[in-house]
């Protein structure tokens, strides 16, 4: 049985400050840090996803002037934008790969993502033979669940670490984990300690 940790989307454009600040965001940055310091070797792959946006583009109605926060948003993520970039607080020398998603398309799961050389999620957990997958990040209700929705599609054993995680609003966050726990993945309420 092999191991991963997804973290999703800790950017600066989804925390304090940002185009799409979530509160509590740069929390969950250090914390995320912090837990993969305290547990070194617990994860066989550390993948992190980045929202990655065409700057020249709507991306496929993603983007608005006008948003909806359902299905539209302000402009975010926009590649090589300082808003792009990863959270100061969260240690990029702990990641084994990067996957950037959303490029001209709205994407909400790291699944739809790839890496630099063009692999795919899967591709990058398949090397590993990862059967298990812990995911973490930012937004809990968003692309923190529709990352965990698609592992739990491909058959992987998948669990949310709440502690790790950020949500934009409460009532969506009580959906968003219950549509999890319905397609069979774990919501750890406390962060895994020393085992
Ligand atoms: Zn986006």
């Amino acid at each position: 049985m092999a191991l991963a940790l997804l973290v999703v989307d800790v950017q600066r454009d989804f925390t304090e400050g940002g185009a799409l600040g979530v509160e509590g965001g740069a929390q969950v940055a250090q914390d995320i840090t912090d837990y993969l310091r305290a547990h070194p070797g617990r994860y066989d792959l550390v993948i992190a996803s980045r929202d990655w946006h065409d700057g020249k583009t709507d991306n496929g109605g993603h983007f608005s002037d006008q948003p909806d926060f359902v299905d539209s948003w302000p402009v975010h993520c926009v590649a090589k934008t300082n808003g792009a970039k990863f959270h100061p607080a969260l240690d990029q020398d702990l990641f084994d790969y990067e996957v950037r998603k959303g490029w001209g398309k709205p994407d909400y799961s790291a699944f739809q993502g790839e890496t630099e050389d063009g692999m795919s999620l899967l591709d990058v957990l398949r090397t590993r033979e990862i059967d298990d997958i812990d995911v973490v990040g930012i937004a809990t209700d968003h692309c923190v669940k529709a990352s965990a929705l698609s592992a739990l599609s491909l058959g992987l054993h998948t669990r949310v670490i709440l502690p790790l995680t950020a949500a934009v609003s409460p009532d969506t966050v009580h959906e968003a984990l219950a549509e999890v726990e319905d397609a069979g993945g774990e919501i750890l309420t406390e962060v895994p300690g020393a085992n």
